[in-house]
């Protein structure tokens, strides 16, 4: 009884309005084999994570959820490939700059037992110029006796080195604690906080898709107002573009304008690139061939879009080289490869000709609403009430799940809770996420549906 009238009339306690926070994010950077991974995986305490790097294959996972004497934060490593010898400090300047674009904090991690080389007082320089927290941790500090060529460290300008071996575990919760005493305690980077400025959307695509052209097209015809926001000119620069009259900040553009001119590596910076830029930003617009099939690095940018948590538009750019028999073998493919994106408005553009990219702010808009949107609970309630009722849980054996209570616990993106007698099944939780989409909107948002079972 009592929960049937939780259902009805539903409690507003659970409505303050919570902000979406995110956990603050630490950056492992330093040259190849100084023991990052080796870190990483001390860290995150297992070992199988990120070690079992193939030279050269590009990783596309760089962050990882990471916990310390209960405070969470978000790992990022950004030593993903390996490097010959001649490409070393143009392949670290390019990890250190994106590790701080995308990060609140740094571990700037420097072999002891070889010491300060050229490459890390390059690095050291421009960690500085960032003016973010860094910590630098003086690695391969096995033993006691290895404590002074820690110390020779601090003539790299960063104060008092952290002497750690990642190896055996030696130094490093002193170094965790020190890392959790400059973190903030939420991202200041991630882009879920509304701040009032201008919404920030990524562009993202893979190599050659369209990026640069379209952003070019979107810029050069209205009126571009051009900001450098970061101190340095090798930070990454945001663009302001007015589409629509209102001003839209594009993240990260310095990457999409810039040409990637290192072959090797360069898939894994792209991906970097794009978790960076996806961090920082409130919508994503994914860029797609209309002329190709999706090729693997498209899923996989789209999962790294979905999975961020932001809203999505997808644009399939290049419509100009469409005819009718490529259209229907593209609506083919869109069935099957997108079935799990049908959530997210699509747009049919060509960044060269021009045509339809006033079509990208209404969906940008619309992504955003929905992104937003949030349900009051007793509607919530009332909505799940007449859901429920008119199709109940199936028994399982000899049980019936019910649905005591619902919440929508944050926005950006929509999260809800679902306080049941049961475990949901995935099939029930599917249903109940599409009527959701189907009755309240939620275009262009991924939405989250957790379950809390009261025996
Ligand atoms: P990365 O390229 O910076 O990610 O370096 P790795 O984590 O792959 O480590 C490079 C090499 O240094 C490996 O052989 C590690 O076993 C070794 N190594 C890493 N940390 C330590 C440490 O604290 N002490 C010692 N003696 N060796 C280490
Ligand atoms: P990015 O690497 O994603 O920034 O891609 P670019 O903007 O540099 O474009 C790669 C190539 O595709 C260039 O040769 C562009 O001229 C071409 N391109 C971009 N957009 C279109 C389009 O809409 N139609 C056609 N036909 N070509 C395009």
């Amino acid at each position: 009884e009592e929960d049937t009238r939780l259902l009805e009339g539903g409690s507003d306690e659970w409505d303050a309005d919570t902000p979406t926070r995110m956990d603050p994010v630490l950056a492992i950077i330093g040259r190849p084999n100084v023991g990052k991974s080796t870190l990483v995986n001390r860290i995150l305490g297992r070992r199988e994570a990120v070690v079992e790097d193939v030279p050269g294959v590009t990783r596309d996972r760089v962050s990882y959820p990471g916990e310390w004497t209960g405070r969470k934060f978000t790992l990022v490593d950004t030593g993903g490939w390996e490097h010959d010898a001649k490409g070393i400090h143009a392949m670290v300047a390019e990890q250190a700059e994106i590790a701080v674009s995308m990060a609140d904090a740094v571990l700037f991690v420097v072999d002891a037992t070889v010491g300060a080389t050229a490459t890390d007082e390059l690095v050291m320089r421009m960690l500085r110029k960032s003016k973010k927290p860094v910590l630098l941790v003086a690695n391969k500090v096995d033993d006691f006796a290895q404590e002074a060529d820690a110390a020779a460290l601090w003539g790299l300008g960063f104060g008092q080195p952290y002497p750690v071996s990642a190896l055996h575990g030696r130094g490093v919760a002193d170094l965790l604690d020190a890392a959790l005493e400059v973190l903030p305690e939420f991202s200041a980077i991630a882009g879920v906080e509304r701040t009032g400025g201008p919404r920030r959307v990524a562009l993202i695509g893979r190599p050659n898709v369209g990026k640069s052209s379209l952003l070019n097209k979107l810029a050069g015809s209205e009126r571009a107002v051009v900001n450098e926001i970061a101190g340095t000119t090798r930070d990454p620069v945001d663009e302001y573009i007015e589409l629509g009259g209102k001003t839209w900040r594009f993240v990260d553009t310095a990457g999409i304008r810039r040409r990637q001119h290192m072959a090797q590596g360069a898939e894994y910076y792209a991906s970097l690139r794009t978790q960076a830029a996806l961090e920082k930003a409130e919508v994503a617009v994914v860029l797609l061939g209309a002329d190709e099939v999706l090729s693997e690095q498209d899923v996989r940018i789209l999962a790294l879009a979905i999975e961020s948590g932001r809203a999505l538009v997808i644009a399939f750019n290049k419509w100009d080289l469409m005819d009718d028999e490529r259209r229907r073998w593209l609506e083919r493919e869109i069935e099957k490869d997108l079935a799990h994106v049908e959530w997210a408005p699509r747009v049919n553009i060509s960044a060269k000709t021009g045509w339809h990219k006033d079509r990208l702010v209404p969906a940008l808009e619309k992504a955003l609403a929905g992104w937003d949107t949030r349900i009051p609970t007793g509607r919530l309630n009332a909505f799940l009430g007449v859901l429920v009722a008119a199709h109940p849980h199936p028994v399982r054996g000899g049980k019936q799940p019910r649905i005591l209570f619902g919440t929508q616990a944050q926005s950006r993106p929509p999260k809800f809770v679902l306080f049941t007698t049961g475990f949901l099944d995935p099939g029930y939780r599917r249903f109940i996420t599409r009527r959701l989409r189907e009755t309240f909107g939620f275009e262009g948002t991924p939405i989250e549906i957790s379950m809390r079972v009261r025996e």
